[in-house]
């Protein structure tokens, strides 16, 4: 026995998606709206957001929090913004119950790094000490200039500039 669409508790849900019931005419209109996301954001299927009047379009703002947020399997906490599969699209949401690296500890994979001004954010995909150049350390982001998920040097491309999280 299904159970009721999310949204219209007169249908009968044809899916589940995060956990939430759908019927035939949102799933239509939430995957039509996941076609105009931004192709530099990934996954692209659950950045979308329904509106109260019942309109279902694509997210513009959080696609690098949402990225980092997928590879960690990080859940946004309650009643902050979200994607349809419930992760986090603001950098500080992201944030939440993670430190700063201090100086005396070793930036490590898998911490989390974010620009100055707190506008973008990407994962430590490599640590390495090269013999002259020093620490070298590669962020892999959601880069919406270039569309893709892109690895880059921290010190070359993003200026040594940002703080690590973990
Ligand atoms: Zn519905
Ligand atoms: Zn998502």
């Amino acid at each position: 026995m299904r159970r009721a669409c999310a949204h219209h508790p007169s249908r009968k849900s044809v899916e589940d998606y995060g956990d939430r019931p759908y019927c035939q005419e949102c799933r239509h209109q939430r995957t039509e709206a996941a076609r105009y996301v931004d192709r530099s954001t990934t996954p692209r299927e659950c950045f979308v957001a329904r509106s109260p009047s019942g309109h279902w379009s694509a997210l513009r703002e959080g696609g690098a929090a949402h990225w980092v947020a997928h590879e960690l399997s990080a859940k946004a906490p309650p009643a902050t913004p979200a994607c349809l599969l419930g992760c986090p699209l603001r950098v500080d949401d992201l944030l939440r119950n993670r430190r700063e690296v201090s100086a005396g500890m070793r930036i490590s994979r898998g911490d989390i790094w974010v620009d100055l001004d707190g506008s973008h954010c990407g994962l430590v995909d490599g640590v390495r000490h090269h013999p002259e150049k020093g620490l070298q350390i590669t962020i892999r982001h959601a880069s919406r200039e270039r569309g893709v998920v892109a690895t880059d040097d921290f010190h070359t491309h993003f200026m040594g500039r940002g703080a690590f999280y973990r």
